[in-house]
């Protein structure tokens, strides 16, 4: 490039000064007048026109200028007679003030670059700021998505991108007990964090509240998974922060770019589903994409958010479906059953929801919205018929969940004899020390416990013996399934003598036939539930079968029918 300059520079001022020096000769040989006239017209011409041209650089100009006049202007100087030397003055007054006008050019020309310059560097800052994280000096979103498109372009053919979605566990809480501050500072923490463990190259961007995003190139699945491990182990390290102990951890989904979809939005959209994933399964939990999450997690995730507006929204109702007593007739309880009546999608069971509500956490809080309505509705029956709540197995695990069922019914002002909670065996095969506390507790104040569906799952003797059961439901299955039959009739009998013995009520499920009812009754069931007697009713239909029977004055026939 130097060299370029200096060829051009050479050239221009040989150029300047052979047109110079040939107006002098001819001036100062005496040419033809004409070839006086044309040989420093153009020299004059050349000198005003290539300095205006070169004011950009100042001394080429000059330079080009003196060359191409002063050669004629110091000839006409030496000439004799007073009208060229007036000549020779007018002309180096020319060129002083054609070094003038090019000065002013010049600044002119420098300002204005100077001023460019200025404004794009600024361009650039500001657009540096609108891509990075204030909290962390991470990139965001924005700067996230045009790194991630860089980072595409590098991607060589033999290898992938992979993409590590992290998600803080219990950011939250954190925030809310000690303060933004902390919570600001653990987050550029963990930015420091993945810094370290990320390879070079990496991008690394904070997206939202308390979520991180890293893409880096790697050669496998191994070295992804490699990568993956040691961003959780790093992150799961405690911090100190303004001198409290936080303890850290993360749930991560993680796809890669091409193996789980063709394009940057795709494998996005894979390491979130993972990430969902990851969350549902608990916390500081790792997942990777797998094509199997798209679909179901979709409808879930649809149900999911609807769940918790349909709550607020007065969608979901109670129904009642009475338990009798097979000796008398007579309803001894009703069992709350859950209803979504959903404005699109038509009535939904629930067991299409309460298995999302359990997966999401959302039944934590519908389950104690269920255990109030009900217990509000039974409030108003007579005082010897009792209401079965099903309760899940996160319910009870929930921090404080026996107070929140306390308080529901203290505030409905139902007697705790009158609550029954049915649970299944699910509930011991996790934490049987906490299920065993929770269920004391609520024993304690006259809370009674039911075992729901009763052979279908482990059907272990050892929790009826252990846990304070007041009754044992005797799954559907048994009774009208399609494998019921010599071995099915033996079993309830054998619960049914058990039950008698340990003064539990044994109730058969699902009747749906008169023969059916006189089976388990005669097999030593003591109570009954199915269609045969009523389905679930709503609350006003509930208290009026009460009623009804109560008119009736006398006790029913066993079997007798209730509401179709
Ligand atoms: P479950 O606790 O075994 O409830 C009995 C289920 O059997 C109810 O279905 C009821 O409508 C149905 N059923 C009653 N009698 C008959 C019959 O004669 N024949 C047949 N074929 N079915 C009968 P539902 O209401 O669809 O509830 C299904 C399951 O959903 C329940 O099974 C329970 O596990 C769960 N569930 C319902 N409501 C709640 C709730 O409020 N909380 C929780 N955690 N789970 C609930
Ligand atoms: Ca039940
Ligand atoms: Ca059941």
């Amino acid at each position: 490039m130097r060299l370029l300059e200096w060829v051009f520079e050479i050239g221009a001022f040989s150029y300047a000064l052979a047109l110079g020096t040939l107006a002098a000769a001819c001036v100062a040989m005496g040419a033809p007048t004409i070839i006086q006239l044309m040989s420093v017209t153009a020299a004059i011409g050349y000198g005003a026109g290539i300095s205006a041209r070169n004011a950009g650089r100042l001394p080429i100009a000059i330079g080009q200028l003196m060359l191409s006049i002063t050669p004629t202007c110091v000839v006409l100087m030496f000439l004799p007679g007073f009208a060229s030397k007036v000549l020779a003055v007018s002309l180096g007054l020319f060129v002083v003030v054609m070094i003038s006008i090019g000065l002013n050019v010049f600044r002119t020309l420098r300002s204005s670059i100077t001023a460019a310059d200025t404004s794009a560097r600024l361009a650039d800052q500001m657009r540096e700021q609108a891509r990075t994280d204030v909290v962390t000096g991470l990139l965001n979103r924005a700067g996230l998505n045009h790194e991630l498109v860089e980072l595409q372009m590098q991607l060589p053919a033999d290898q992938k991108l992979a993409l590590f979605w992290l998600d803080l566990d219990r950011f939250k809480e954190i925030n809310d007990t000690l303060g933004h501050s902390v919570g600001d500072g653990v987050l550029a923490e963990v930015a420091r964090r993945i810094i370290d463990t990320a390879p070079a190259g990496a991008v690394i961007a904070r997206f939202g509240g308390d979520e991180f995003i890293a893409a880096c190139i790697v050669t496998d699945r191994a070295e992804c998974e490699q990568l993956a491990s040691a961003i959780i182990g790093d992150i799961s390290r405690p911090y100190r922060i303004d001198g409290h102990r936080v303890s850290g951890g993360t749930s991560m989904g993680v796809a890669m770019l091409p193996d789980d979809g063709p394009d940057i939005d795709a494998v996005m959209q894979g390491a979130d589903l993972a990430l969902y994933h990851a969350k549902v399964q608990g916390r500081n939990q790792l997942r990777f994409f797998d094509q199997s999450m798209t679909r179901d997690l979709v409808r879930k995730k649809e149900i999911e958010s609807e769940l918790r507006a349909a709550i607020q929204k007065d969608e979901l109702s109670i129904f009642f479906q009475p338990i009798v007593d097979l000796k008398s007739g007579k309803i001894r309880t009703f069992e709350a059953l859950v209803r979504w009546f959903h404005p699109e999608k038509g009535e939904l069971r629930p067991d299409e929801f309460i298995p999302v509500a359990e997966e999401t956490g959302v039944i934590i809080t519908l389950g104690n919205w269920i255990t109030s309505q009900a217990a509000k509705a039974a409030a108003q029956w007579p005082k010897d018929v009792t209401v079965a709540v099903n309760l899940s197995p996160l319910q009870i695990r929930a921090p404080g969940a026996a107070l929140g069922i306390l308080s529901a019914i203290r505030e409905a002002g139902l007697e705790p004899e009158r609550l029954e909670l049915e649970v299944t065996e699910s509930l011991f095969l996790e934490d049987s020390e906490q299920t065993g506390r929770f269920m004391e507790e609520l024993s304690a104040h006259g809370v009674r416990f039911a075992l729901d569906d009763f052979g279908t799952g482990y059907s272990s003797l050892a929790y009826i013996n252990q846990f304070p059961f007041k009754k044992i439901k005797v799954d559907r299955s048994f009774v009208s399934g399609p494998n019921i039959g010599r071995k099915s009739d033996a079993i309830i009998r054998a619960v049914a003598e058990m039950g008698s013995t340990l003064e539990m009520d044994i109730v058969a499920e699902g009747l749906e036939t008169v023969e059916q009812v006189e089976a388990v009754r005669k097999a030593g069931c003591t109570l009954g539930q199915g269609y045969y007697f009523s389905r679930a009713v709503p609350d006003f239909l509930a208290a009026m079968l009460l009623s009804q029977e109560r008119d009736d004055g006398a006790a029913r026939t066993s079997g007798s029918r209730l509401a179709g």
